[in-house]
């Protein structure tokens, strides 16, 4: 069976014996994630498992009409033997196993010596049984810079693309990297600090708190294991009321961002012409794409609008996402005006930007669930060739970072229409003009894949 557990090297030997027992229930307990995310995922079907595959989108909106707890965001929606639709709460379905989750949370816990931390492990012990995080969520953003990073529950929401709604599981287990955490805190900061405009009649919701955490991650389980995220941002946003009062945190992920970035490099290193690619070491590109990705999870608090989950509903997460990667390089403009970035830094977060979007076209042919990520490349790449940001030659791709720029602040007023105050039919018909297949074509040639033949370039 498929598993969605990633382990990243030991424990380290600096912890004491404590703080090993604390680390090794938390791992028994994030890879015990793996078998709920299994039962909730389903790649052939839209709705993955939280749907009856032979319910229609219209069927469960109207059935969750007469009960909310349909479209409920911790329930399986189920056909019972008279053909109802009928809601079966997670905490029910997984009850024996959620009991053998939150037992090893309180053992855990007895070895924990940080007590914010403890209570937060007891908190999310209890609130699996109740599935509601917000007690344990509290806990969680206020133990800010504990030692062990720890997260378990029923958060994102990318497996149901039919609504957008239901939560799978997933849990990491990780030691904070201190000066990193300190070093990226204060650019966050530098990033996030000064007056934004929103657009007339937009329902913006001020975050006000984001706060960052940079660890050396040992497992993953779970949603976040599958797609191997290189950072994570919760409460989601979804939970906007908490995040109204108590602020985010985003957790960065070590072992993940340095083999995403491999595989960016590769990109580069066959994309791009011989010329853009001496003035990068890899060294210097590995910093950018730190940059770009910690960019990417502080551009989510940027631009949260109170109504923009009810009003584009399943589409969220694409403008969501797309939007991230946009504000991630269009908000570095300030930050060159005060001296953080030189032109030189500021190209090579650029190319990282466009080396990741290719990446996730690539990814989005062999997994639809990447959609959120892929459709936002998809439409940045198209303007970048259109706009002769980025340029085809002989010898692979040239970049011209002023149009770049001119690009991505064009593609910002596009999104931020959308994500404030676009309906959800306007949402719907802008999607679909990205062809990520075709503009993926540009590129495929230069990437070895066993595709090769199959895309030409057109
Ligand atoms: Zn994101």
């Amino acid at each position: 069976m498929e598993s969605s557990i990633l382990k990243f090297g030991h424990i380290p030997e600096v912890l004491s014996d404590k703080e090993r027992g604390l680390v090794s229930y938390l791992m028994q307990a994030v890879e015990a994630t793996d078998d709920l995310y299994q039962r909730q995922k389903n790649s052939a079907l839209p709705g993955a498992n939280f749907y009856p595959p032979d319910a229609s989108k219209k069927e469960i909106e109207q059935a969750a009409k007469k009960n909310p707890a349909i479209l409920d965001p911790y329930t399986f929606v189920e056909r019972a033997a008279n053909g109802k639709l009928i809601a079966t709460p997670y905490v029910k379905k997984f009850e024996k196993e959620l009991t053998r989750i939150s037992n090893l949370l309180k053992e855990a816990a007895e070895y924990a010596d940080d007590l914010t931390f403890r209570a937060y492990i007891r908190a999310r012990a209890e609130d699996l049984l109740r599935e509601t995080y917000d007690e344990s969520n509290l806990l969680w953003v206020k133990s800010g810079n504990a030692k062990v990073g720890f997260v378990l529950g029923a958060f994102d929401r990318y497996l149901d693309q039919l609504f957008f709604r239901k939560r799978a599981y997933m849990g990491w287990v990780g030691i904070l990297d201190e000066p990193r955490t300190r070093e990226m805190a204060e650019f966050t900061k530098a990033f996030l600090s000064g007056d934004r405009k929103h657009l007339p009649g937009a329902k913006n919701a001020q975050v006000p708190q984001a706060r960052i955490r940079v660890e050396d991650t040992l497992v993953f389980a779970g949603l976040i294991g599958d797609f191997s995220f290189v950072g994570s941002s919760l409460p989601s946003f979804a939970d906007a009321e908490f995040i109204k009062r108590y602020g985010t945190m985003f957790t960065m992920f070590k072992p993940s961002l340095a083999n995403r970035f491999e595989s960016i490099f590769e990109i580069f290193r066959t994309v791009f012409s011989q010329e853009v690619q001496n003035r990068y070491s890899k060294e210097s590109l590995r910093h950018a794409f730190l940059y770009i990705s910690v960019l990417h999870e502080a551009s989510h608090n940027l631009m949260r609008y109170e109504d923009a989950v009810t009003r584009l509903q399943e589409f969220f997460p694409y403008f969501d996402e797309g939007y991230a990667d946009i504000l991630s390089i269009k908000g570095c403009g300030p930050l060159l005006l005060q001296g953080v970035f030189t032109e030189w830094q500021l190209e090579a977060l650029l190319l990282m930007n466009i080396c990741e979007s290719i990446y996730f076209c690539k990814r989005y042919m062999d997994a639809s669930q990447v959609g959120p990520y892929a459709i936002g490349s998809t439409m940045s790449l198209d303007f970048l060739l259109q706009g002769k940001a980025l340029i085809h030659t002989k010898n692979g791709f040239e970049i011209d970072a002023y149009r770049a720029f001119v690009v991505f602040d064009q593609l910002s007023h596009i999104f931020e229409y959308y994500i404030a105050i676009g309906t959800y039919n306007e949402a719907k018909v802008f999607l679909r003009r990205a062809k990520t297949k075709k503009t993926f074509a540009h590129f495929a040639p230069y990437i070895e894949d066993k595709r090769q033949e199959e895309y030409a370039l057109v």
